[in-house]
C-alpha cells in the first residue's frame, strides 16, 4: 500500500471505534484496552495509546518526551479538545492538585 493509504486506513480504522458525540462531550473509545484503562490500537504489530493517536490524527505530532493530559479525567475519551500534550512533570503536578481537591471534598 501507498502511505497515503497506510494513513488513511488507520484514521478509518482508529475513527471506527469511537463514539463521537458534541465537541463539549467526550468521545468515547469503544475499541480494545490496556490494563490502565486507556484505549488501544494495534498498528503494524505495535501498540498504540488511542488518546495519542486521537492527538496525532487531530492535531500533529506529541513533543518528544510529551505525555497527553485528559483535561476531561476519562481514560478512554480520544476528544481531541478534551486533550492536551504537557510534560511528564505537568502531569504528575496534575494528578497530585486534583487528587488533593478530592480529599479536600471527602
Ligand atoms: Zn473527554
Amino acid at each position: 500500500m501507498e502511505i497515503d493509504a497506510i494513513a488513511i486506513d488507520i484514521e478509518a480504522r482508529f475513527w471506527n471505534r469511537v463514539n463521537k458525540t458534541s465537541d463539549r462531550e467526550c468521545w468515547q473509545w469503544i475499541g480494545n484496552t490496556q490494563h490502565q484503562g486507556y484505549g488501544r490500537m494495534q498498528i503494524n504489530r505495535k501498540t498504540v495509546l488511542a488518546h495519542r493517536l486521537a492527538y496525532m490524527l487531530s492535531v500533529g505530532s506529541i513533543p518528544d518526551g510529551n505525555v497527553i493530559d485528559h483535561l476531561c479525567k476519562n481514560k478512554q475519551c480520544v476528544n481531541p479538545k478534551h486533550l492536551e500534550a504537557v510534560t511528564p512533570k505537568t502531569n504528575t503536578i496534575r494528578y497530585q492538585n486534583s487528587r488533593k481537591h478530592i480529599s479536600i471534598q471527602d
